[in-house]
């Protein structure tokens, strides 16, 4: 039967949620307190040069975003194939990450012992309890694969500290493979194999954006959703009435009979304390750190490097501050002016928040100090954008799931109102999108 929603929140999540929902059929209204819809993704123009603030692409793993690509009738962009390519800094330059066994057992990223060490890996046995990532991948993998593939990993994706992030709630795919087949090399073997079997493209899928950048997906969702969608409303009390819920943002009210919250932690924890004062502590618990991006433009002709490939990592032992750098222009076309190409490095995080906070021209002039020598940058750009995240991606710590768990206990209490964002089953934009979706099926009509 056809219900009536109140989504609150319009990042990826609440927008996706509140589309997938009305496509089922259900009544929804989208409240956003920005002036414009799309959350952490938004796509910067200066001096002809593609700058995402948040979000460059996203994993195109998950089914649900062809469906949602077909349903606003958008077709996203594939990254160049030659971008495959992930470097790595090891010993003052850049390395490729292998992509096969002949690249791994050449590659110096690993010491002839750290290869042997792999070998051992299907011999180890299942984890007793819950484990970092930094142990778990020590324990299966070796030192040195923490330090200079999964370390960097960490970094890339969450800003965050292997030894901090729980191996089962941020790395569950992974985590998964040594539940399911008691070793990570087997797992990934059957996986390959299954995948072959079935005619797939492989395990991972492409990296997606279009022409236009990452915001085409929220502004499409923006516009399609029409009045649903009001934005420059700041929900600052939600309480439950007679028929439902009701969302009050100074004097406007708004009511449903369900309610999504598809809000950052701390959001959820202001407007669920009055009515649950036991869930704020659960859900500050979950850190958010700070992250600046720094993109830069430059002519071509300044970078001796030839920026072919995805970017690359910096693992934390090397002691450099910048954590990674992505080649966007390298990855999709329009993201610089002919004959320029564009870079966007990252800095702060888990382990050095207090580097997002560094002015502007501090933490570029520190950017550039670190990624100069390695990709042999001459003069100064000439286009400088730098995007500050105070809370940028939530970490999944040691005790997330559990925490989660608490969290959906204590929410059984206040029935029709739910939870979708993306501190809960995936930080990416694809699981956001997916686990909308997920959550609109099971609504039923
Ligand atoms: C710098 C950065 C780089 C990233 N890179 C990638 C990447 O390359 N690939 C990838 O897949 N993912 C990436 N991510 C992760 C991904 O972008 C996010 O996980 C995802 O966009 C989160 O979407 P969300 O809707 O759950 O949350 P958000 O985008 O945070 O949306 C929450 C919304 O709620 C609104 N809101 C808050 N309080 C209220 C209130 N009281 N009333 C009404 N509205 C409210 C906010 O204004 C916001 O619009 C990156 C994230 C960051 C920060």
């Amino acid at each position: 039967m056809s219900r009536s929603f109140l989504v609150i929140g319009a990042g990826i999540s609440g927008l996706c949620t509140a589309w997938f929902l009305k496509q089922r059929g259900h009544s929804v209204t989208l409240l956003e307190t920005r002036d414009q819809a799309g959350g952490n993704i938004r796509t910067l123009h200066q001096d002809g040069y593609l700058i995402e603030r948040g979000p460059n692409s996203t994993l195109n793993s998950r089914p649900a975003l062809a469906t949602l690509f077909e349903s606003l009738g958008i077709s996203p962009l594939e990254a160049n194939k030659s971008s495959k390519k992930r470097y790595v800094l090891r010993d003052g330059s850049l390395h490729p990450l292998p992509m096969g066994p002949g690249d791994f057992i050449r590659t110096p990223l690993f010491s002839g012992a750290g290869k042997w060490r792999l070998l051992a890996e299907p011999f180890i046995g299942r984890a007793k309890e819950e484990e970092s990532v930094a142990r778990f991948v020590e324990r299966r993998l070796g030192q040195e694969f923490l330090n200079w593939a999964i370390n960097p990993f960490v970094s890339g994706v969450y800003a965050g500290d292997p030894e901090q992030l729980s191996a089962r709630a941020a790395t569950a795919k992974v985590y998964a493979l040594e539940k399911e087949y008691g070793s990570l090399m087997r797992g990934a073997l059957a996986k390959i194999l299954f995948h072959r079997h079935k005619g797939g493209a492989g395990p991972a899928g492409s990296m997606i954006s279009f022409d236009a950048g990452m915001q085409v997906m929220t502004d499409t969702l923006g516009d399609r959703l029409g009045d649903a969608l009001c934005t420059g409303v700041s929900v600052d009390i939600l309480e439950q009435t007679a028929d439902g819920w009701c969302a009050r943002a100074g004097e406007q009210q708004w009511s449903a009979e369900e309610v999504v919250l598809a809000l950052p932690a701390k959001a959820c924890a202001q407007l669920l304390e009055p009515l649950l004062p036991a869930l704020p502590e659960l859900f500050d618990a979950i850190p958010y750190p700070a992250v600046a991006s720094v993109s830069l433009g430059f002519r071509k002709s300044q970078v001796a490097h030839p920026l072919d490939g995805f970017g690359f990592l910096i693992p934390r032992i090397t002691g450099v501050e910048t954590l990674g750098v992505l080649f966007p222009s390298s990855v999709f076309p329009n993201r610089a002016p002919e004959g320029h190409c564009l870079l966007t490095a990252f800095i702060g995080g888990t382990l050095n928040p207090e580097l997002a906070d560094l002015g502007d021209d501090e933490v570029t002039r520190r950017v550039l100090r670190d990624i100069r020598p390695l990709l042999g940058i001459e003069g100064e750009p000439a286009v400088i954008s730098v995007n500050r995240w105070r809370e940028a991606i939530p970490q999944y710590t040691l005790g997330h799931l559990e925490r989660l768990a608490s969290i959906d206990g204590l929410l059984k209490s206040l029935p029709g109102l739910h939870t979708r964002a993306n501190w809960r089953e995936g930080i990416s934009v694809a699981d956001c999108v997916q686990n909308a979706f997920d959550f609109a099926q099971r609504q039923g009509v």
